[in-house]
């Protein structure tokens, strides 16, 4: 299963993972599941609505803003299919936390930022026993 975004996209991403640094950015992707890809149609940068102390190595999407997601996505013939965040000055793999509060399903995209610069990109999915992420293939354009 590839992780398919628009062209923009990693763009978009980096670009909100440098504007919280050194905190990190979260946001979620919408589209569409097309023979076992997900197609990112849309994404909705979000507040990291841990508390200020925390958001350094944490993210946490409200429940309210997931309902709201939830809702555009099912309006728009979308579904959220996944989050992105922001590692600052850590590397684009997934945390303990990360792996702890991960759903099935859900694509988890990951950026570093470091010093204050966006660079590498990876993307995970929680295998089905939960013990671990898989990696997963991004393509944009
Ligand atoms: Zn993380």
């Amino acid at each position: 299963m590839r992780v398919k975004l628009k062209r923009e996209h990693p763009g978009a991403i980096q670009a909100h993972g440098e504007a919280t640094y050194p905190n990190e950015c979260c946001g979620l992707m919408l589209g569409r599941l097309v023979q076992g890809d997900k197609h990112i149609l849309e994404l909705l940068p979000a507040e990291n609505a841990r508390k200020e102390s925390d958001r350094h190595n944490r993210f946490l999407i409200s429940p309210r803003t997931m309902f709201e997601a939830e809702k555009r996505a099912r309006e728009n013939g979308m579904d959220v299919l996944g989050f992105y965040h922001s590692h600052p000055n850590a590397e684009a793999r997934p945390s303990r936390f990360d792996l702890d509060h991960a759903w099935p399903f859900y694509s988890y995209l990951i950026v570093s930022v470091s010093q204050g610069r966006a660079g590498a990109m990876t993307c995970w999915r929680l295998a089905d026993d939960r013990s671990r992420f898989s990696p997963e293939e991004i393509e944009a354009g």
